[in-house]
């Protein structure tokens, strides 16, 4: 199988290093699920491909319903993993002229809330530091239509569990997604709270 075959724009095809040509299992799998707007729980190591498996439909979604304001969160556990997952994503949400933007502790709060006054189309971000700008107004989310958990297993590992249910709960109902090495009990309980009976497990 070949990129070219998913239902994706040719910018975000064009925007694919050329070393890449086929999707990789949990590609062929999530991209037409995320397009079509479905739930997905995703059994997926890091190397899987697992960003462009969720990034891509994301934004081509986004491009498509010509949405503005803020439309999609990924959240992941560090700061190092928001840095790679907004580095990875750039080239795709440059292409289709969307914003994307790093929201994560460590950083100065001053100068994330300065970026923030552009509004973003995709926020990549920690989760408590996505908490604490939703919490002071300077995130708004009544357009989120797509909420990514990325390693959710570390985010649960790492005791982001309250966190988590208050971002969700700042959400409107929409697409969620998580992604995940491994499946233990706890993420199983949350999977089955957050996503849609009809949700595709991968
Ligand atoms: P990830 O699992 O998202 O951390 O991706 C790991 C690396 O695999 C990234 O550097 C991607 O550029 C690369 N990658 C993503 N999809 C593919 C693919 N279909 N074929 C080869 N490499 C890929």
């Amino acid at each position: 199988m070949l990129f070219s075959q998913f239902s994706l724009s040719a910018p975000l095809l064009k925007a694919l290093p050329t070393s890449i040509t086929e999707p990789s299992r949990i590609q062929q799998l999530a991209i037409p699920a995320i397009l079509a707007g479905q739930d997905v729980l995703a059994l997926a190591q890091t190397g899987s491909g697992k960003t462009y498996a969720y990034g891509l439909p994301i934004l081509q979604n986004i491009n498509q319903q010509g949405l503005s304001g803020l439309c999609a969160v990924v959240v992941v556990p560090t700061r190092e993993l928001a840095v790679q997952v907004t580095q990875n994503l750039i080239p795709f949400a440059s292409a289709l002229n969307l914003q994307l933007d790093v929201v994560c502790g460590g950083e100065a709060i001053e100068l994330q809330i300065e970026r923030l006054r552009t509004p973003a189309h995709l926020i990549v971000a920690t989760p408590g530091r996505l908490l604490a700008l939703i919490q002071q107004g300077l995130i708004t989310c009544s357009n989120v239509q797509s909420v990514v958990l990325d390693e959710a297993d570390r985010l649960l590992d790492m005791g982001f569990i309250n966190d988590i249910n208050a971002i969700i709960a700042a959400m409107p109902i929409g697409q969620r997604l998580l992604f995940s090495a491994t499946m233990p009990i706890a993420l199983n309980e949350l999977a089955t709270q957050l996503l849609s009976k009809k949700s595709v497990r991968i």
